[in-house]
């Protein structure tokens, strides 16, 4: 039995060392939980606390590779099967330089919380590989993809693990290890989501996780009674999440003046209208060009190397990466007038920047609530599959948008402190309860 938060953490610190990322995740949720826990006896009886931060299953495989000068490539491949108290394994792939054990550990903790708030019935997962897409031809994306299936088919399946995408892992990369797992394994099911339209894919799962996000956020400021309308918004990243989220939040008439990639950020002060943002579709999703080629056209500003957290904005939305807003970056963006945050990536705010959010009494909704719209319609697509149908872009859409409204109800319900609303609490009370309550239920497994 551990006498403090604190105590716990020091000895997962000790059991999985340098698992920086899977640390900083696990804090965040325990210390939330933590009274919740100890008033509930039944879960301290249970060891729910030991039990949830380990993996069910870590699966690690070597990818080897042909490159187009004829060199063997040597990747590594993760499957991270976290929590399946609640539903199959569900949580993206990523293919990334900076993948390792850690990160895909954190993104695989906090996907159980998630799924469980989206309340569709759905595990925890995580995987993708140290594999970089950027600068690779697409035949070596599709030799890559192959290789990395022939290994991860053995271990998913519709009613197993049904990987989706994450950073590096687009519609394109979907195809590639769906046309191998349907040569190797012989069957077309839904074992993976973010399909192609003709395959089996779901109308509105490419905007789902930017739509979410920014409905997300129109949630926690209705309950101000204030909207979008008329706001500045910065927005990190320049990917999938990014594009979405820009495009929604023009639709609820807000200003978006930021995105940005690994290299910088482009400042647009007259806003990345409708007209501009198509423009950075096509240089993101068919040019694969850099976002630096925005402020040529657009004669827009662009800081090199940067990230957008100076710029003054009524709401900030990350949707790049984890730990890509620090301490002061939160600090800039409060003082420069930033009063709502809404995460469109995972864990892009460190826990000192969280702190500062909580400490200025900001409107805060933390990834595992604010993005869990893109897992939400990958369960819609799981449903569509199973019954052989399709359901229509408004019936898509309109579902997301309540699913958004129930979890943004769910963060109220246990997060609400004196007249604030505690968003992380929330949202990690309201995920944890369904798994705890669910593996209690189904004994020492
Ligand atoms: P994409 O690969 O489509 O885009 C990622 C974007 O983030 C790119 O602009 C990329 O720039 C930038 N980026 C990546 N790494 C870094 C870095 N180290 N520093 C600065 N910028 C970086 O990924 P997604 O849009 O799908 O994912 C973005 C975030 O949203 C991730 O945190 C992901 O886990 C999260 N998310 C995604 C979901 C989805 O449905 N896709 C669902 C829920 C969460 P560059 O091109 O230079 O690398």
């Amino acid at each position: 039995m551990y006498k403090t938060s604190n105590e716990f953490i020091e000895k997962l610190v000790t059991k999985t060392p340098g698992e920086i990322e899977f640390h900083q995740a696990v804090k965040e949720v325990v210390h939330s939980i933590w009274d919740h826990v100890q008033e509930n006896p039944e879960y301290l009886h249970a060891n729910i606390l030991d039990r949830i931060v380990e993996p069910e299953r870590t699966i690690i495989f070597r990818v080897p590779w042909l490159d187009d000068n004829g060199n063997i490539q040597v990747n590594r491949g993760y499957r991270i099967e976290f929590n399946s108290a609640i539903g199959p394994y569900k949580g993206g792939l990523r293919f990334h330089p900076s993948v390792n054990l850690g990160i895909l550990k954190f993104l695989g903790f906090e996907q159980i919380f998630k799924n469980s708030l989206t309340t569709i019935s759905m595990g925890g997962g995580k995987g993708g590989s140290d594999f970089d897409p950027k600068g690779k031809s697409s035949e070596e994306v599709m030799k890559f993809c192959q290789s990395f299936m022939t290994e991860l088919q053995r271990h998913i399946g519709p009613y197993t693990d049904v990987p989706a995408g994450d950073i590096g892992v687009g519609a394109r990369e979907i195809g590639y290890m769906f046309g191998q797992y349907k040569k190797i394994r012989n069957e077309f099911t839904g074992v993976l989501t973010g399909k192609g339209l003709n395959w089996g894919g779901s109308l509105i799962r490419p905007e789902a996780t930017g739509y979410g996000t920014v409905y997300f956020a129109e949630e926690m400021l209705n309950k101000k009674n204030d909207s979008f309308k008329g706001k500045i918004v910065a927005i990190s990243g320049s990917g999938n999440v990014a594009q979405y989220a820009a495009e929604k939040v023009n639709q609820l008439g807000g200003k978006v003046v930021s995105l940005s990639d690994s290299s910088g950020t482009i400042f647009d002060k007259d806003g990345i209208n409708d007209e501009k943002l198509k423009y950075v579709f096509d240089l993101k999703n068919n040019q694969r060009g850099r976002i630096k080629e925005y402020s040529n056209k657009f004669k827009s500003e662009y800081l090199d190397g940067k990230k957008p957290w100076n710029i003054k904005c009524d709401i900030a939305l990350p949707c790049a990466t984890q730990n890509e807003i620090n301490k002061s970056d939160a600090e800039n963006l409060i003082k420069n007038g930033c009063f709502c945050i809404a995460e469109g990536a995972n864990m892009p705010s460190n826990n000192d920047a969280v702190d500062v959010y909580l400490k200025n009494k900001i409107l805060f909704g933390p990834g595992k609530a604010a993005n869990a719209g893109g897992v939400a319609v990958s369960g819609l697509e799981m449903s569509q599959n199973s019954i052989f149908s399709s359901w229509s872009r408004d019936e898509v859409d309109l579902k997301l948008s309540k699913i958004m409204k129930n979890i943004h109800s769910q963060c109220i319900e246990f997060g609400s402190e004196n007249n604030y609303i505690n968003y992380v609490k929330g949202a990690n009370i309201a995920g944890f309860i369904k798994v705890a309550d669910s593996m209690l239920d189904q004994g020492v497994v």
